[in-house]
């Protein structure tokens, strides 16, 4: 990873922002900007010197992973530790911090440490900014994720059968993902079966697989920092005809919206051409969530694939195409895939049959 790259872009974003100073709180994008993967930590970048306060905890390892920014291991809170030092430094007047990261009770305890001798400035987002566009080395490990993801999903097939507890298929996907070397799961698995499949988002849950009806099994690990994110629907039993059909339409809809992804596309686009099908088969109502989100050290980050949304593709963008269409108290189907926008469309990162399995 290129984090001096990284900085030097940062800085000058910064700039033309007009702060002297940011305090980064948010840790993937203390992450990103200097390979820090501890749990606690703030840093402060400046034009010259660039500052990571975290505990004796990750004394060793913040010395390890960081290479770009002075580590200070700090007794007291490492935001605490950075306000004490932004306040030692006098050309430092106006403070930039991460409005969405920051809460109330820590600003004004930032403000009180810097008293009048600072201005504390709400920041514009411009690490998120730089995180919707991935750089070869992390679209190497979102690959390196989504095929470790996608190599789970003949094992799902195994063990899902009446009468498991959806909990005990999520365990047995999580225990192989671990086994071939997942860092951990980027989400808390959705194992939904029978008429739960109609929750767009049902954790696995103690209720036992049916002996008929879909099974959404939507899943992602974190390897090497990243996160993967995919979702196929699978039938337990022989489907009736109208769950076929609801799949099809499923089907088609993803497929309509993988079609629309090119760059100059806008994210909005490629979220109507998804509900675009599923008018033309009168499901357009059951899809009651957006299209997808953007995916990379956290597995939801921008863009959203989602209606109105005005953001353009542009290659280098990871995001997820996941239409689903629920019908309440009865059953749900989605299917979800990862890709990378090319130059020329998008790159699948999570090839995977399908065609509707029945198990
Ligand atoms: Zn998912
Ligand atoms: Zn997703």
């Amino acid at each position: 990873m290129d984090y001096e790259s990284r900085f030097n872009l940062a800085w000058q974003l910064l700039e033309a922002n007009r702060v002297d100073a940011l305090v980064v709180t948010h840790l993937p994008n203390i992450q990103y900007l200097c390979g820090f993967t501890g749990s606690a930590g703030a840093l402060v970048m400046t034009s010259g010197r660039d500052v990571l306060f975290t505990d004796g905890r990750y004394t060793q390892q913040a010395r390890a992973e960081v290479r770009v920014a002075r580590v200070e291991i700090v007794r007291t809170s490492a935001l605490a530790a950075a306000g004490q030092w932004l306040a030692k430094h006098a050309s430092l007047r106006r403070i930039g911090f991460e409005a969405a990261h920051l809460t109330i009770a820590e600003r004004n305890a930032l403000t009180m440490t810097l008293r009048r001798r600072a201005r504390l400035k709400e920041a514009a987002p411009v690490i998120e900014r730089m995180r919707l566009i991935k750089d070869s080395d992390e679209i190497a490990r979102i690959r390196a994720a989504c095929h470790l993801g996608v190599g789970l999903f003949g094992h799902l097939l195994e063990v899902i059968r009446p009468g498991v507890s959806e909990s005990q298929v999520a365990g047995e996907l999580e225990f192989s993902a671990r086994k071939a070397g997942a860092e951990q799961m980027a989400f808390p698995t959705i194992i939904a079966s029978g008429s739960r499949s109609a929750l767009p988002h049902g954790r696995a849950s103690a209720v036992a697989i049916p002996a008929r009806g879909f099974v959404v099994c939507d899943f992602g690990v974190i390897l090497a920092g990243y996160c993967s994110d995919m979702t196929r629907t699978v039938h337990v039993g022989r489907p009736q005809k109208e769950a076929r059909r609801v799949y099809e339409a499923v089907r088609e809809a993803q497929q309509a919206a993988l079609d629309a992804v090119r760059p100059g596309v806008t994210v909005g686009e490629v979220d109507r051409s998804a509900r675009k099908l599923l008018r033309k088969r009168s499901l357009a109502r059951f899809f009651t969530h957006s299209t997808g989100h953007g995916v990379g050290l956290e597995i939801h980050e921008a863009p959203r694939i989602a209606v109105g949304q005005t953001e353009l593709l542009r290659p280098g963008m990871v995001i997820t195409i996941e239409p689903g269409v629920y019908l309440p108290g009865r059953w749900g189907v989605r299917i979800e895939d990862a890709v990378v926008v090319t130059e020329r469309g998008c790159d699948i990162l999570t090839p995977c049959q399908k065609d509707l399995i029945t198990l």
